[in-house]
């Protein structure tokens, strides 16, 4: 019966394999452009098999097309229930867009300065290789679970989910049944001064795209004024949104946490904005998710619009990124638009749902469990947790759609400065001492949560 303490130790011994595990699934491209045939997930997926069944664990690959599978893999409980815990993590990568920018070749997992860079180094492979690496040490100790553990890794989270999660949701929920699961998504230290705090993610924000049409009447540019020019209204819709100013709202649950960055005052939508001009100074990295977390944002991102360079343009067509709180309806977004377009002539709008916002509650048994679970894994009792909503959005939806208390938590190293990650960036990298605490979290994570023995 081996103790948690003895599983934990395993870990620094197996150091170097985990370090060579983790490049070789960097080393495998997994480029999901988002235009099929894409992703070549299928891959990594079946190196994934190979590599458990060695290791004497079963696992199931299920796609919606081929090249596109998904990985399944359980640990049963003695209690033949639903599995108690799901790993969750994803196996696409986003393109590399400027290959020259790099210190390295994107796919070749080089290590320097304790760091493993690569294309999908930190998003998602690490957190895969934890999860993968704590799998294989349950088993190779006999560690008896009294509740099951399950991993999943999907395909196309980088763009939208329907070969994953998503569709693993729609076709397959069965593959997901778990009470409660963790993600990418969190589960990042932030610097406070003084303590240590990390944020857990408990929910995301909304994703949707708005496409704006302004509608004129085109002529021939040389008598442009028989007819009516769109950019003009489109230039003052644009003039609009950057003047919009939305509603403040310090009501997530996050904003009853700024005493652990040593904020002092109580958040109101009245001083929210003299709060985030001070974090601006202090702590960046604060200030930008103060700002996020309290109000919707509305960005334009493209134009498309004109025919010819001799005639007027009777049609623009202007996209904009809107990022929505948990509570703000699709009504609200509506709302909020018409008064931002008001008097604006010959405008039309439709609104595509790219997410929908979603939310776990914070005071959950996971949640105790993740705070011993960071706590043991990197040896501090003074860390402090936040729960945040993330800007950006993860598979996370689906599973909380499902009802499953999902949590973004990623068992960073407190030393490894998040912003050295580069999700999605030239550069990007893991920290080795992040992928070794990861290992540790995971596995005294569900250890406590299986009841391992
Ligand atoms: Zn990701």
């Amino acid at each position: 019966m081996p103790s948690l303490q003895s599983l934990l130790d395993q870990v620094d011994q197996a150091t170097n394999e985990i370090v060579e595990f983790h490049q070789s699934l960097v080393r495998i491209p997994t480029v999901n452009t988002g235009f099929m045939p894409t992703g070549d997930e299928t891959d990594v997926a079946v190196y994934i098999k190979e590599w458990l069944a060695k290791e004497g664990i079963d696992s199931q690959l299920l796609a919606r097309d081929e090249g596109r599978d998904n990985i399944i893999s359980v640990l049963p409980g003695a209690d033949h229930e639903k599995t108690r815990l799901m790993y969750m993590s994803h196996t696409d990568v986003v393109p590399v867009e400027d290959w020259d920018k790099w210190r390295f070749d994107p796919f070749s997992a080089e290590i320097s300065g304790g760091r493993i860079y690569g294309r999908g180094a930190s998003d998602c492979k690490a957190l895969l290789a934890s999860q993968l690496m704590a799998m294989a040490i349950f088993k190779r100790n006999d560690v008896r679970l009294s509740h099951g553990l399950r991993l999943v890794s999907g395909a196309d989270e980088e763009h939208g989910g329907r070969w994953g999660f998503g569709w693993l949701a729609d076709n397959h929920p069965e593959t997901l049944e778990s009470e409660f699961a963790v993600n990418e998504g969190g589960g990042t230290p932030v610097e406070t001064g003084s303590s240590l705090a990390y944020l857990l993610g408990t929910g995301e924000k909304g994703r949707m795209e708005v496409h704006i049409r302004f509608k004129g009447v085109s002529a021939h540019a040389s008598v442009a004024w028989t007819g009516t020019n769109s950019s003009y209204a489109l230039a003052n819709a644009l003039g609009a949104i950057e003047g919009y100013e939305p509603d403040l709202d310090t009501s997530l649950e996050f904003f009853n946490h700024l005493g652990t960055f040593a904020i002092e005052d109580r958040p109101t939508p009245g001083n929210i904005e003299s709060i985030i001009a001070q974090a601006n100074e202090d702590n960046p990295r604060l200030g930008t998710i103060l700002r996020a977390l309290s109000r919707m944002t509305l960005t334009p991102t493209m134009i498309n619009g004109g025919i010819k360079s001799n005639s007027v343009p009777e049609v623009f067509e202007l996209t904009c990124d809107v990022r929505t709180l948990p509570f703000q309806t699709e009504e609200y977004v509506r709302e909020q638009l018409d008064k931002v377009l008001e008097g604006i002539p010959g405008v039309e709008y439709d609104i595509d749902y790219m997410s929908v916002p979603n939310e776990s509650p914070f005071e959950t048994e996971l949640a105790e469990a993740i705070k011993r679970a960071q706590s043991l894994a990197v040896s501090r009792d003074d860390i402090q947790w936040v729960p945040a909503v993330s800007n950006g959005f993860t598979d996370s939806r689906f599973t909380r759609n499902l009802g499953i208390v999902t949590y973004g938590f990623s068992g960073v190293h407190p030393d490894d400065d998040p912003t050295l990650s580069r999700a999605h960036g030239t550069d990007e990298s893991v920290g080795i001492a992040s992928l070794v605490s990861a290992t540790k979290c995971m596995i005294a994570l569900a250890y406590d949560m299986c009841g391992g023995s």
